[in-house]
């Protein structure tokens, strides 16, 4: 044979990976596990089995977690936080340390049994998931070194409930844990029931790491395990990653329990293509994104969107690379694509081609060698998709790629985000200021410019919209572990109802004092016609305000959609409108405090309005100021954190300061572009309503700041349950909380709510401080290698 026929003939030999090592391991623990509680594996009455998806053979049985065990490694967590706490973020980070290095003296052990467990290729979990886990530990062990210094004025949360899904089984074990420890919360972890077995190797690791007993608690079980930990009482915190379905059920079932949740649910990112791209490089980064671990990876790139031009080309392009990719034993180390988790996703995803074919999808798969036996899906391509078909909205989960094509870069930005999720977008164009400024205007919590799939702990990764709330990695993330340390001192809310009195005693001048709404920078008769009287502490009778219904919270929502560019005027322009509405506010300090002492005894009517001109004040300075951060993570390049404003808020002010509080919600949202639908005290609405007349006045654009007045649980409730609101503020009772939690599941829009708790809204920190910067805004962080 000559060379190059030896060459075009070329074939791979077989590269296997020993698993001796992994299943002798199995074998020491009899094939059978419990949980991991209290510092000790326990056994259980009842298991289940996991098998290897690659051949089906049966891996190990694992236990079923039942209320007991749930309850009992709550009661372990809780009896060892306050020490793991009080040991100080130093001593933790030595823990975090050990482990980290644990976990690379383990690496291999660790891969093999993760590629078993879960079929994906040991190239990626030796080379990806293993190091990305040990560089987890190790970063957040830097953060627990950090702790005092960098987050003062903060505390853990406590115990900590996390479900994780199989898609990364350790890699998904170390995001959640690392940042929790690190923070001094302990925690009860709940592994996915395809994947428990790194989790308990893992949980070894812990005991030979000297981990104090009941810090690390992994329980197994099913979903109905995890709803278990999700919703027990002795939880403070939830941290789920997994479908948007259960991540909706877990929002409505710890409604009103006081949690703090994170979720980062599923996407459908956008892959975007500009015909000035690398095509073959752009080619690659797609093999990353839509096959890397078989496509089951909530931020794969699956929509690929090229631009019209050089559609066919790319298509082309990738049609010939598929038929190169390689499928079968996850143990070959020249494996491209190994085994979906399970039958049943198999089938979920078949079901899924299936239904794109029949919507008028163009199926390609290629004629490419698969596996006897075991769970293969061979890669696929879905061309010829439009953006309103299921196949083109819904997550497949799997090795499917969807394309389809766009003409110019705005109608790219408009298909991309055409979608209820918003994880992740990949940007490929050799032109860095069309990228830069696509990036900014993709709504995603991620977007890899001319690359893909990137981690890295040193930068945050959740979504926007339907793909969930919260970041884990970077600072941002340890955030969502901490709270402050003034929310232990706060005091249930007095309820201030008081719309019950005798309307006999109605003043003369009522009529004079009744106030509309405020809709699109007008002010506006309530729809149904209606007024609601506000009273005096006395009982009399001090003015009249409408009674707002859902429809005039409808079009409050709609005018603060039409204001969308608020968000793109300049920071400082936005912080000049805000110290023009403090100007003119001070002008008439005089009549807000007379408002304000008509409505209520408070003595410091006076100090209140001052009060509001000061935070008014404080957010304007800030509004240029909330700079964003370049993160240093081991990539040619930069990862940018940017803050960007959530959109719409609404926001329910508290009754407790009406002025003050009123103002110190609203100005943070505005002060970093956001547009707000406001509901004003209910007991005390007309000092907030008379701001219109200020606003009127300091240049502040139409449908901004809209205020509508009413039964403020139930116009919350509309607020919850809109899906263009994209986030909720919520101060007044325990049972509005709840509410708000529970009716903002639609969306999942990011809610901030008091849990019935008053704050004394003249502090510092509790009036204005880090929170109000981080709930009006959301982080995304746009990666930008460099070099050619
Ligand atoms: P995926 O589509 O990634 O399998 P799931 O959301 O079904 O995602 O599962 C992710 C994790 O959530 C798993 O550990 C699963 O056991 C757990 N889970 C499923 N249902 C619930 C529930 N109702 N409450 C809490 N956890 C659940």
């Amino acid at each position: 044979m000559d060379i190059m026929t030896a060459f075009k003939t070329m074939e791979y030999g077989p590269a296997p990976e020993s698993d001796a090592e992994a299943q002798a391991w199995l074998d020491t623990h009899n094939r059978s596990f419990g949980h991991f509680i209290d510092g000790a594996f326990t056994a259980t009455e009842t298991q289940f089995e996991t098998r290897n998806p690659a051949n089906g053979t049966l891996l190990a049985k694992v236990g079923s977690g039942s209320a007991a065990d749930v309850d009992a490694a709550v009661a372990a967590a809780r009896t060892a936080q306050p020490n793991w706490e009080k040991l100080g973020g130093p001593a933790r980070a030595r823990f975090l340390y050990a482990l980290a290095r644990l976990v690379q003296k383990n690496s291999r052990l660790l891969a093999v049994l993760e590629t078993l467990d879960n079929g994906k290729p040991i190239r990626e979990s030796r080379d990806i998931d293993i190091p990305l886990v040990a560089r987890h530990f190790y970063h957040h062990a830097g953060w627990a070194q950090l702790l005092e210094t960098e987050f003062p004025g903060h505390k853990a949360q406590g115990v900590a409930g996390q479900v994780i899904p199989w898609n990364f089984p350790l890699l998904m074990l170390s995001w959640k844990l690392a940042p929790a420890l690190a923070a001094g919360n302990t925690v009860v972890l709940k592994p996915a029931e395809y994947t428990p077995l790194t989790a308990m190797l893992f949980a070894e690791l812990c005991m030979q790491a000297g981990l104090p007993k009941g810090v690390v608690n992994i329980v197994n079980g099913q979903g109905e395990t995890g709803a278990l930990i999700s919703g027990h009482p002795g939880v403070n915190k939830v941290a789920f990653t997994g479908s948007t379905e259960v991540g909706r059920v877990i929002r409505r079932q710890t409604a009103g329990q006081g949690k703090k949740l994170t979720l980062e649910l599923g996407g459908k990112s956008p892959f975007i293509v500009f015909d000035d791209a690398d095509l073959d490089g752009a080619v690659e980064g797609l093999v990353d994104a839509i096959w890397f671990n078989q496509g089951q990876v909530c931020c794969a790139g699956s929509r690929l969107l090229v631009q019209e031009s050089v559609a066919d080309i790319v298509l082309a392009k990738i049609k010939a690379r598929m038929g190169k990719l390689r499928v079968g034993s996850p143990l070959d180390k020249s494996i491209d694509i190994g085994a979906i988790i399970d039958p049943v996703q198999r089938n979920q995803i078949a079901d899924r081609v299936a239904a794109g074919v029949a919507e008028g999808a163009i199926l390609f798969q290629p004629d490419i060698a698969m596996p006897e036996g075991g769970c293969f899906y061979p890669p696929t391509l879905l061309s010829g998709t439009e953006p309103a078909m299921t196949v083109a909205q819904e997550e497949i989960f799997g090795p499917v790629l969807v394309s389809m094509t766009f003409r110019t870069p705005a109608e790219a930005v408009q298909i991309a985000n055409n979608s209820r999720y918003g994880l992740a977008a990949s940007v490929w164009s050799e032109n860095i200021n069309l990228a830069l400024d696509i990036a900014p205007k993709l709504k995603a919590g991620i977007v890899w410019v001319n690359g893909t799939n990137m981690f890295d702990a040193a930068a945050g990764f959740g979504g926007y919209r339907e793909s969930g709330y919260g970041r884990e990695g970077g600072r941002e993330g340890m955030f969502e572990y901490l709270k402050p340390t003034y929310l232990d001192s706060l005091k249930p809310v007095k309820l201030m109802l008081n719309n019950d009195h005798d309307t006999k005693n109605a003043l003369s001048e009522t009529v004079d004092r009744t106030r509309k709404l405020y809709i699109g920078g007008k002010q506006t008769r309530p729809d149904g016609g209606y007024d609601r009287p506000v009273f005096g502490p006395k009982g009399a009778l001090v003015g009249q305000v409408g009674e707002g219904n859902r429809k005039d919270i409808r079009n409050a929502v709609e005018a603060a959609a039409n204001a969308s560019s608020w968000a793109g005027v300049s920071a400082h322009n936005r912080a000049q409108v805000l110290y023009y509405i403090a100007e003119n506010l001070s002008q008439r300090a005089d009549s807000f405090a007379s408002v304000l002492k008509s409505m209520t005894s408070a003595r410091n009517a006076e100090a209140e309005v001052e009060a509001s001109i000061d935070r008014l004040f404080h957010w304007a300075a800030w509004a240029d100021k909330l700079d964003g951060a370049v993160h240093n993570v081991p990539i040619r390049g930069v990862a940018l954190a940017m803050n960007e404003p959530m959109g719409t808020i609404g926001i329910a002010a508290p009754d407790e300061a009406p002025l003050l509080g009123f103002i110190a919600l609203i100005a943070p949202a505005i002060a970093f572009g956001n547009r707000v639908v406001a509901l004003p005290s209910q007991a005390h609405p007309l000092a907030a309503l008379d701001l219109y007349q200020v606003l009127e006045t300091s240049d502040l654009p139409a449908g901004v700041v809209n205020i509508v007045t009413g039964d403020r649980n139930a116009l919350a409730k509309t607020l919850a349950e809109h899906a263009n609101v994209d986030a909720l503020w919520f101060f007044g009772d325990a049972e509005g909380s709840k509410m708000a939690e529970a009716s903002s599941a639609g969306n999942l829009k990011r809610t901030w709510v008091s849990d019935g708790m008053a704050r004394d809204w003249f502090d510092a920190d509790q009036g204005a401080g880090g929170d109000f910067r981080r709930q009006a805004t959301q982080v995304k962080n746009i990666w930008v290698p460099y070099g050619e």
